[in-house]
């Protein structure tokens, strides 16, 4: 069976899928995406994946063509014309078709194309032994200039710190912001275990508001008791924490057991990350829009 893609309100197979070369998507990066999992028949946290959606729209004064309940509906639909109960959603609003000029108000309607895919796993032994990151020399963008909680369609500044790992033979790198504090990984938040206690850095310092961050921040407090701050700290926190994790749409919860060449603690995944590993797992089983 063919792919189908949602274009413009309607699915065409997966050739037909085409934009302009003159959509500002594409010539500048204008636009705004979101990834989205479905796991067993639901969509995971869906209208919090639209409202970020939105919100990041609003924020570069790009107007949807569509109400989020359509978007949900599309998002639905898109699913089940490729047949899929579990997979990865990737929702794309860009700019439209322009001119060679950035100006925003030369752009025609704004284009929304929707891909469902299968996703691609990490390997399930890396959530048993745990990741190696480094940090890097590229700064995540300052929120006076790109806040890094619009969802862009700009990724060059996360794609430099990804080159940057690959150089050193890493999968992936720890971004600080320009003073030097911990924001985020290239594609994940991040967090550090400190005596029972769970910290992440807050939106200030430069951070996407990720799905994955508030509903483990939700199930540390509630099933796991734990007191949870957004905090900023440093390097220096990084490498004396008891324990360090990831989360992410694609990644989910996954343990961080090296960073610049230093053990975290013993330099195997914590107690707290392995709980959160789990329930997570259980969250994403028991919540969702019905596909
Ligand atoms: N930070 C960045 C820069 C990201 O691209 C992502 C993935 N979309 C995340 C964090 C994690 O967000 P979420 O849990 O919503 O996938």
């Amino acid at each position: 069976m063919t792919q189908k893609i949602y274009l413009n309100g309607k699915l065409v197979p997966r050739e037909e899928a085409r934009i302009s070369v003159f959509d500002h998507g594409l010539l500048y990066g204008d636009g705004v995406f979101e990834g989205i999992r479905a796991y067993d028949g639901r969509v995971f946290r869906l209208s919090q994946h639209l409202d970020r959606l939105y919100d990041s729209a609003r924020a570069i004064a790009l107007k949807i063509p569509m109400s989020k309940k359509e978007m949900e509906q599309a998002v639905i639909q898109t699913l089940r014309s490729n047949g899929l109960k579990s997979g990865y959603v990737r929702l794309v609003v860009t700019r439209g078709e322009g001119d060679l000029g950035l100006d925003p108000n030369n752009c025609g309607k704004p284009v929304v194309f929707i891909i469902a895919d299968k996703i691609e796993l990490y390997p399930e032994e890396l959530y048993k032994k745990g990741l190696e990151l480094v940090t890097v020399a590229t700064k995540r963008n300052i929120p006076e200039a790109i806040d890094p909680r619009i969802k862009s369609l700009n990724y060059l500044n996360n794609i430099l710190a990804k080159i940057e790992a690959g150089l050193q033979n890493m999968s992936e790198a720890v971004m600080l912001n320009k003073d030097g504090y911990v924001a985020e990984c290239t594609g994940d938040n991040i967090f550090i275990v400190e005596e029972n206690v769970l910290i992440t850095p807050p939106f200030y310092v430069g951070v996407l508001a990720g799905i994955t961050r508030q509903a483990v921040m939700e199930l540390a407090r509630e099933k796991l008791d734990l007191v949870v701050k957004e905090k900023v700290f440093t390097r220096f926190s990084l490498y004396n924490a008891d324990e360090c994790f990831l989360t992410g749409t694609a990644a989910e919860v996954i343990p961080v057991v090296k960073i610049d060449g230093r053990k975290i603690a013993e330099g195997k995944p914590g107690k707290v990350t392995a709980r959160l590993i789990k329930e997570f797992r259980d969250l994403t089983k028991r919540e969702g829009t019905k596909i």
